[in-house]
């Protein structure tokens, strides 16, 4: 009879070795992705007490914990995701797919007609592995970030948002360029080197 392998797949072990998986879980932080914008905040100090912030592609809630231990009880959080988040002390969050005209109007009826001081996306499709599908679906997602970030971010404001290197990068970041002043690249440590996700950063 054939012997089964018990061997473990190169990405499972790999994320059990994972340097910052590990650090999520003696911190308690709900993700690794948690350390890629403590390390962006490192560089840009984007967060200051008694921001109003928008994080979109919020779940598990890393980013949106973060945020709010940044910017204190004056600040504002909300967090939007597709998927149902736990609960956060001080972050408003919104269930719904940010595509969506119902998703959005709920987020505008959550700022109370205030503008935003930043807007965060690291929303991501389920990836396929096909990057015919991944790519155009990477852009939509980051598009309508844009567009909201465009609308909702006051003068002097940050955009900050996922996306992967190849096809479409050039015309995102060309369209990053047409509405923002600067436009920065941005790759944490915390983001795997193989990983074709990058973040652009644009100011207002
Ligand atoms: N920043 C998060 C954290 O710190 O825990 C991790 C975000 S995870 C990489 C990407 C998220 O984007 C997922 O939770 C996913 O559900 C969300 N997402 C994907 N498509 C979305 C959509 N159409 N609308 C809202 N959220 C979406």
């Amino acid at each position: 009879m054939a012997k089964r392998h018990h061997s473990k797949p190169n990405w499972l072990a790999e994320h059990f070795t994972d340097e910052y998986v590990k650090k999520a879980h003696l911190t308690g932080t709900r993700s690794r992705a948690g350390f890629k914008l403590e390390q962006i905040q490192c560089r840009d100090r984007l967060l200051k007490p008694g921001m109003t912030v928008i994080d979109l592609g919020a779940a598990p809630g890393a980013w949106s914990a973060y945020v709010r231990d940044k910017i204190g009880h004056q600040g504002k959080v909300i967090a939007v995701d597709i998927l149902p988040m736990d609960q956060l002390a001080g972050v408003e969050c919104i269930q719904g797919d940010f595509r969506d005209a119902a998703t959005y109007a709920a987020l505008k009826v959550a700022l109370l007609g205030e503008a935003a001081d930043l807007v965060l996306s690291d929303m991501a499709p389920n990836m396929s592995g096909i990057p015919a599908i991944d790519q155009p679906g990477i852009y939509v997602l980051a598009e309508c970030a844009l567009d909201a970030a465009c609308e909702l971010l006051r003068p002097g404001g940050h955009f900050l948002v996922k996306v992967f290197q190849g096809a479409g990068f050039e015309d995102f970041l060309m369209l990053m360029r047409s509405h923002f002043k600067q436009v920065a690249t941005r790759k944490p440590k915390a983001s795997r080197a193989r990983s074709k996700e990058v973040y652009l950063l644009g100011s207002r």
